[in-house]
């Protein structure tokens, strides 16, 4: 089986504000009056078609979560979190529904590792003309030792990473429960953050749709093990009890 590659046009990207890099470009997403190609909206949160779609054979939106420039996911209130998931999942799942896409990829970049080059708030729905994205995702990847499991959502700490070292899965079985969905991505983006064993400043959020499930994979990012870029080899945690136990002590014994 070969892969599957997207081209990547050099002369779009070359327009694109470097807002993590170079601070004093001013912020596309804060500039409302100018934002162009409003899809959809719940109060400060859009969705908008992106303006630098330099991925050939997609369809690319921008997920603006709000419109506090420095705020981020990990820091907002619970309201406004269950808003831009709902939100969120809304609009993934209605692009999957127009039926145009092979599949559609739904994701959040977050700090200089995280391959992200906007500061403000935001995630991305692509829509694929060519590629399903399930073709490389395996049961697998969803396993993990368990943090909290019940009926309606696991947490877990993956035993057999995509990538490595830390991937933690959380995993909805009941979809009218998407509160809870965001309450786990919550507690381990604040942990990835500020509680990690070693200083952290990128994650990314990654949805899966699974049979009767959706999936989000949090991943804590620091620069990329060769083993994995040379010889994709995804490289497992020795220390991951210690991280499911800190974990526990820290977000679920009060
Ligand atoms: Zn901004």
């Amino acid at each position: 089986m070969s892969t599957k590659h997207i081209e990547f046009n050099l002369n779009i990207g070359k327009q694109k504000p470097e807002s993590i890099i170079n601070t004093t470009t001013k912020c596309p997403f804060c500039d409302r009056e100018s934002l162009e190609g409003i899809i959809a909206a719940d109060g400060p949160i859009l969705l908008v078609k992106n303006k630098y779609p330099v991925l050939q054979d997609t369809v690319q939106t921008v997920l603006i979560e709000t419109d506090e420039c420095t705020s981020e996911l990990s820091l907002y209130p619970k309201e406004h979190l269950y808003r831009v998931f709902r939100f969120g999942i809304d609009n993934w799942q209605q692009m999957e529904r127009e039926g145009h896409y092979k599949s559609v990829i739904f994701f959040k970049n977050h700090g200089p590792f995280s391959g992200g080059t906007i500061r403000h708030p935001h995630m991305q729905i692509i829509g694929l003309n060519t590629i399903d994205y399930m073709d490389s995702v395996y049961p697998e990847h969803f396993e993990g030792l368990v943090i909290h499991k019940d009926a309606e959502i696991e947490l877990n700490l993956s035993t057999k990473p995509r990538v490595g070292f830390f991937e933690f899965n959380a995993i909805l079985s009941d979809l009218t429960q998407l509160n809870r969905l965001a309450d786990d991505v919550q507690s381990v983006t604040r942990y990835i953050l500020g509680n990690f064993h070693r200083n952290c400043n990128s994650y990314n959020l990654f949805f899966y749709k699974l049979d009767h499930a959706i999936a989000v994979k949090i991943m804590p990012r620091f620069v990329t093990s060769p083993l994995f870029i040379g010889f994709a080899i995804p490289q497992v945690s020795s220390r991951l009890e210690d991280v499911v136990l800190d974990f526990q002590e820290k977000y679920l014994v009060k």
